[in-house]
């Protein structure tokens, strides 16, 4: 039973009204199509979930689709969706915890229907940080910061080590002050290069290393020893999430720090991976990881062992922007992964600029009520393969 003037109801107006979920697809132009490893991409997907609440606020959201964009739409336009409309917009936790008891309990949906409710989760926190009148990260209990970032994104492909020194040599003349190498092909290709950048950019540069899953734990063997010397700040998921028994064996031989997270869901992924020690900097993704609510939890856990947390982020505008909102209202944050890529659709066309970065390589958040992202909706609705929208 509530106590006295405490709310049963939602506020009149603050209920949610609608909401739409774009697969969205943005084309590179002609001749741009980056490559790694062996898939050659020639657009970059996600899903953009808009909600209305019935005084008229929207608020947006992104879910990382990826090749699967117009299955996560689908999902949330068809199920999710009625699950949450005609209930109070600001009620974030209770949506979410109502979202994971009717349809993550027992739908033996996991990641994807994870995935899709991060997309409403975010969106819910824009609105609810537009009603308050206040940028997210001062909702979240934040404040302004200048946070450090490393280039990250869809660049670094697999080209051959000159291309990349050039490649590297330019991210740093933009004002980067760490880059994310790009591994995942033969170890001894993804060697050659690594050095080729650390000779480039010299010792002191900082420099992380993500293997996209692409290791065996024989590959890993190989690799890490002939990788000490370079002095990667961290290397990044080694293995699918799935193997979860290379990890554990990863953990007791790899001596450079490992990070993991981006393809791992819920509290629960993370407090089975905390336990266990295995990696040093967590990396869920607020676009996968169940929405900022979540990323929110998981941070609180990592922050108790010390762990900062580095969100990954790759796609649209505002998933990078939420992310800069949530690390500026945590204790533990770590890097920002600023998209790097030279063309990426989604970021400059769908997005207004979701961040800038600053003479000493680092980003400070959004100032807008909300996520202070404007969506662009010529844009989308010219790009959107949901049936209908
Ligand atoms: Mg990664």
């Amino acid at each position: 039973m509530s106590g006295p003037g405490l709310a049963t109801q939602p506020r009149k107006g603050s209920q949610v009204r609608s909401i739409t979920a774009y697969a969205v697809d943005g084309p590179y132009p002609p001749g741009y199509a980056p490559q790694f490893s062996t898939i050659r991409f020639d657009m970059v997907r996600s899903v953009v979930v808009r909600v209305d609440t019935e005084d008229g606020v929207t608020g947006w959201g992104e879910c990382v689709g990826a090749r699967s964009n117009l299955t996560m739409a689908t999902l949330i336009n068809s199920t999710l969706a009625k699950l949450v409309v005609g209930r109070d917009a600001s009620d974030v936790v209770g949506i979410w915890a109502h979202l994971y008891r009717s349809y993550l309990h027992s739908s033996g949906a996991d990641a994807a229907g994870v995935i899709a409710m991060s997309g409403i989760d975010m969106a819910l926190w824009d609105i609810r940080a537009k009603l308050a009148g206040w940028p997210l990260y001062k909702l979240l209990g934040g404040a302004s910061k200048a946070l450090p970032s490393y280039a990250g994104g869809l660049c670094m492909s697999h080209k051959p080590p000159p291309e990349l020194a050039d490649e590297a040599r330019g991210l740093a003349a933009q004002g980067y002050r760490a880059i994310k190498l790009r591994g995942g092909d033969r170890p001894e290709h993804d060697l050659a290069r690594f050095i080729a950048v650390r000779e480039a950019l010299g010792e002191a540069f900082t420099l992380m290393a993500d293997i996209n899953t692409g290791y065996s734990l024989a590959d890993l063997h190989w690799a890490a020893p002939r990788m000490e010397p370079l002095n990667l700040l961290w290397l990044e998921e080694p293995f699918p999430p799935y193997e979860r028994e290379a990890y554990r064996q990863a953990a007791r031989f790899v001596r450079q720090p490992l990070a993991i997270g981006e393809n791992h869901f819920l509290r629960y992924d993370f407090q089975d991976l905390l336990s266990e020690g295995i990696f040093s900097y967590a990396q869920p993704d607020v676009s996968k990881c169940g929405g900022v609510t979540e990323i929110m939890r998981i941070a609180a856990m990592a922050s108790a062992r010390k762990i900062p947390l580095c969100p990954h982020s790759a796609t649209t505008g505002l998933n990078h922007a939420t992310s800069i909102h949530v690390l500026c209202a945590v204790d533990n944050p770590g890097w920002f992964e600023s998209d790097a890529a030279p063309v990426n659709p989604l970021h400059h066309e769908l997005c207004s600029e979701p961040y800038a970065l600053d003479a000493q390589g680092c980003v400070t958040p959004l100032e807008a009520p909300g996520i202070g992202v404007t969506i662009n909706e010529d844009y989308l609705a010219a790009h959107s393969r949901t049936p209908g929208l």
